[in-house]
């Protein structure tokens, strides 16, 4: 009880503070009010540095992309936030369908991030970016399983799978654009025998974080599981011994490299619906097309850059992948759009 009231007091403070500034500040338009759904510790120096190039000041609210979108509806025309950021293009889409974004019209932007990598283009303006992409990559036991056997989605629901598969939730965002691709690649009624294998060959009922899937195949509790690279590539650089150990025990595969490719998503931002401090928001999400905020991206959070020809001095990222890698040819925008149908499909399936 004692423990929890500073906690409400200071989130009261900081929502008081927040709404105070957009008001106050809107004339020299020298604050930024973020809401962002990136759970990376080392963001940090991403918002100092914006800070110090620009002096503009950026008050953060942190909370998962759920949490967020439903902040923004709640808040309404009184939101003081200015840019959302959020991970996973489901969520992005799922922004824009609800109409909590506003359009910017941005010629750096529109040059700099690949269209592939942001929402349609129209007379008003591109509603959402994104910045850096990720791979969803499978990670085997190599004692316990042959990578020919899970260098693709569709092993992953084959019967000689059986009692090996650990997932995440099917419905969680990342799975959702992942199944969501795959339907695209294989069509429909593929993708849900598909899906209906891979509950079949569940080593346990999905539950968990990325990580704790790759842990679970390295205590053996898993054969064969999904994850996003960036997870993989903190683990491989973890000075940690017991990081060390579950990275010897586990194998990477680039899924589909002889078909389709693997799927890539991305991190993403749009400019909220009511921003009030739209100037400072354009130059933030100019800022994150930036070599300095690309770089980080890649080298803070192990992060594949949106932008072209940005330097990596993270040698993780190409260790990963055995060099460069065949991604999939499809607009992350068009995987968006399915996150209904997918869901109908877990449910008919079974897949929790
Ligand atoms: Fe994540």
């Amino acid at each position: 009880m004692f423990k929890k009231a500073p906690l409400v007091i200071s989130m009261t403070v900081t929502a008081a503070a927040l709404l105070a500034t957009a008001s106050s500040a809107s004339a020299q338009d020298q604050v930024l009010n973020l809401y962002s759904a990136r759970h990376y510790s080392t963001d940090e120096a991403l918002y100092t540095d914006f800070t110090k190039a620009t002096g503009i000041k950026i008050n953060r609210v942190d909370a998962d992309d759920a949490g967020i979108l439903a902040r923004l509806k709640a808040e309404g025309t009184a939101s003081p936030a200015d840019v959302i950021m959020l991970v996973d293009v489901a969520r992005l889409w799922k922004g824009d369908a609800d109409g909590l974004f506003a359009p910017i019209k941005s010629t750096l932007l529109e040059k700099a991030i690949p269209a592939s990598l942001r929402a349609k283009t129209t007379p008003d303006g591109t509603t959402w970016f994104g910045y850096s992409t990720r791979a969803r990559v499978v990670v085997y036991d190599k004692a316990r399983v042959q990578k020919a056997d899970v260098d693709t989605y569709e092993e992953l629901g084959d019967a000689k799978n059986k009692g090996l598969l650990c997932t995440r939730s099917g419905s969680h965002p990342y799975n959702l654009s992942l199944f969501g691709a795959v339907a695209e690649h294989i069509g429909d009624v593929k993708a849900e025998a598909w899906l209906k294998g891979m509950v079949a060959n569940m080593a346990r009922a999905p539950k968990g974080g990325d990580t704790d899937q790759i842990k679970g195949v390295a205590s053996g509790e898993c054969g064969v599981a999904i994850t996003n690279t960036y997870y993989v590539a903190r683990l491989m650089r973890s000075t940690a011994p017991e990081d060390k150990a579950v990275m010897d025990k586990v194998g990477v595969v680039f899924p589909n490299q002889d078909s389709w490719g693997t799927h890539v998503n991305i991190s993403g931002a749009a400019m909220a619906k009511n921003a009030k401090n739209t100037a400072s928001a354009v130059k933030f999400m100019e800022y994150l097309a930036s070599p300095a905020a690309q770089e980080y991206f890649a080298n803070g959070n192990n992060e594949y850059p949106a932008v072209a020809g940005v330097k990596l001095s993270n040698t993780t990222l190409s260790t990963m992948s055995g060099g460069s890698f065949k991604q999939e040819a499809l607009p992350v925008a068009a995987i968006g759009a399915s996150q209904v149908k997918i869901q109908q499909m877990l449910d008919r399936v079974g897949y929790k």
